[in-house]
């Protein structure tokens, strides 16, 4: 915070909120660079691998809206959703099944039966409760009174952290709006392979939630889906007393409780209305030398910027544009289009590989092998596609959906596809036995950072991006989890030595 800045907050905080407030802006200061070269790694993989895909034209189509989803009466999804089994409960029920299959597969049903303790909030049973009377019931005096908004896998990590370790002397109110009425969250449907450390998240993560996290992995790999993982700090945060609030229509403006601390951005970048101070040029170059780049278990090569080659670097512009600087090459944004295959079986993996190797010279397709353990493992392609692939795609496909039905429902749009693509398709399906392969809605990989995350303002107060609101990782370098989770344990121990100075 400058000092002015400082002077002028100075009212709204007690002590202790300013000193862990500096010693926050003191990290994010700190830490810039190695976040951006965090960062930077994605950028370099596509424009040493990925550079025939790059392409900054916005697309043309429109992405087809999911249908409405039918509201359902608050008093009847009370009655009918009443936890079974408190928080608490479910993460023994959990733990004590030794049959790791089975536990997985618990853990998916409580997922796909939207279990109340991962899809209620905890002012439920107070129907007229709104974000006013969450802040009123979640804050006291003389604890940090911590608002994260965004409840996807970082809020709810850093919700879980902080909770456990500072227990009474932090509230912490997370907010969601990815939901369809008041009170009630949509289940997590992202079943997204990671590649985790189980170690990573250990430190400030309850035994019994660490425990879960470290069964179903390779080696010391988690490798859970990420919507998982969500659900398991979802659980853990419930256990020890977060509290939630879910709408569709937050209003934010009612964010005023005098007691509030800070404010964590955990939005994936989607939060409006927060305001940052200049702290970097508005646009520089970062020039990221050649490596060399070992990516043959994903069936891609190096096709540029191989070290010894010229020019010696990939000269990267960055720009700012609203919170953040979005990098550039030239006058190209670094923008690739792309969509997944899932649930690939681990028995195919090596056949699709062979399939991929002698029709993948621009490195169209990358193939990955999921880390659980081989009874639970599948993989995905991750597929390369021009903008007009992507805007077919997105017009029919709004969730995963089953490769053969895809084909059924629309069998002129396989056509429309690069031939290479098309032929994949094709040998999937027949290899496909079980029916187990999914087609995904294409994304983009846009990347972006914010580089003013210490000097962030949001309804009066501090504000601090974490996760992919500070910036977007590349799926395939994989270099955005892991790093906002090692990141957010850094907040925590910033937290705690701030609080005991
Ligand atoms: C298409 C795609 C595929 C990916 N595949 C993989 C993969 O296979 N493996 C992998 O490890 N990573 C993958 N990633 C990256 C991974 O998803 C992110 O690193 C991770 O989700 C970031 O977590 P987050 O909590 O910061 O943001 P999110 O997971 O995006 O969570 C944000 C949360 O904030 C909520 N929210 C948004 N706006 C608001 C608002 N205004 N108010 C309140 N709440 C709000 C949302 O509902 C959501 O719950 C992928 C990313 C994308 C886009």
């Amino acid at each position: 915070m400058s000092n002015s800045n400082k002077q002028n907050q100075k009212k709204y905080y007690n002590n202790s909120d300013l000193k862990v407030i500096s010693s926050l802006e003191k990290f994010y200061r700190e830490s810039k660079n190695t976040v951006l070269n965090n960062a930077a790694q994605g950028w370099f993989f596509t424009a040493s691998m990925d550079r025939h895909y790059i392409g900054n034209n916005k697309s043309a189509g429109k992405r087809k809206l999911p249908p409405t989803e039918l509201k359902i009466n608050h008093a009847k999804k009370i009655k009918d959703y009443v936890p079974v089994r408190s928080a608490a409960q479910t993460i023994e029920f959990l733990n004590e099944e030794t049959d790791i299959v089975l536990k997985y597969n618990k853990l998916k049903d409580l997922i796909i039966n939207s279990d109340p303790n991962l899809t209620m909030d905890s002012f439920v049973d107070k129907t007229e409760a709104d974000i006013t009377v969450a802040q009123d019931i979640c804050f006291s005096e003389k604890a940090l009174n911590i608002v994260i908004i965004g409840g996807g896998i970082t809020g709810l990590y850093l919700a879980s952290s902080l909770k456990n370790t500072f227990g009474k002397k932090a509230n912490i109110l997370v907010l969601d709006n990815r939901s369809d009425s008041e009170h009630f969250r949509k289940i997590f449907d992202r079943e997204w392979v990671t590649h985790i450390h189980a170690e990573l998240v250990q430190k400030y993560t309850p035994p019994n939630i660490w425990q879960l996290l470290d069964c179903f992995g390779l080696g010391d790999l988690a490798g859970l889906p990420i919507n998982m993982m969500e659900a398991l700090f979802m659980l853990s945060c419930k256990e020890l007393g977060v509290h939630f609030y879910f709408s569709p229509n937050l209003d934010f403006s009612k964010l005023k409780n005098s007691s509030i601390s800070f404010f964590f951005d955990a939005t994936g970048g989607r939060l409006e209305g927060c305001e940052y101070g200049s702290s970097t040029p508005p646009e520089f170059t970062l020039n990221l030398p050649n490596k060399p780049m070992e990516y043959s278990f994903a069936g891609v090569k190096q096709l540029f910027y191989k070290p010894g080659t010229m020019p010696g670097f990939v000269n990267t512009i960055l720009r700012a544009s609203g919170p953040f600087h979005i990098p550039y090459l030239g006058q190209t944004r670094i923008l690739t289009h792309l969509f997944k295959i899932t649930g690939i079986p681990q028995s195919l993996f090596s056949e699709v590989l062979d399939f991929i190797l002698p029709i993948n010279s621009k490195n169209t397709f990358y193939i990955w092998n999921g880390v659980l353990i081989e009874e639970l493992n599948h993989g995905l392609v991750l597929i390369n596609i021009s903008i007009e692939e992507y805007d077919i795609l997105s017009s029919v496909i709004d969730n995963p959906v089953n490769l053969i039905s895809f084909i059924d429902n629309n069998p002129d749009k396989l056509n429309s596809l690069n031939k290479h693509i098309y032929s994949l398709i094709g040998r999937l399906i027949e290899l496909d036995e079980g029916n187990n392969i999914k087609i995904n809605p294409p994304f983009r990989y846009a990347p972006y950072i914010n580089l003013n995350g210490e000097l962030g303002t949001f309804q009066g107060k501090q504000i601090f991006p974490v996760g992919d609101s500070y910036f977007c990782g590349h799926p395939k370098v994989g270099n955005g989890l892991w790093t906002h989770l090692g990141f957010i344990n850094h907040i925590v121990q910033e937290i705690q030595t701030s609080l005991k100075s």
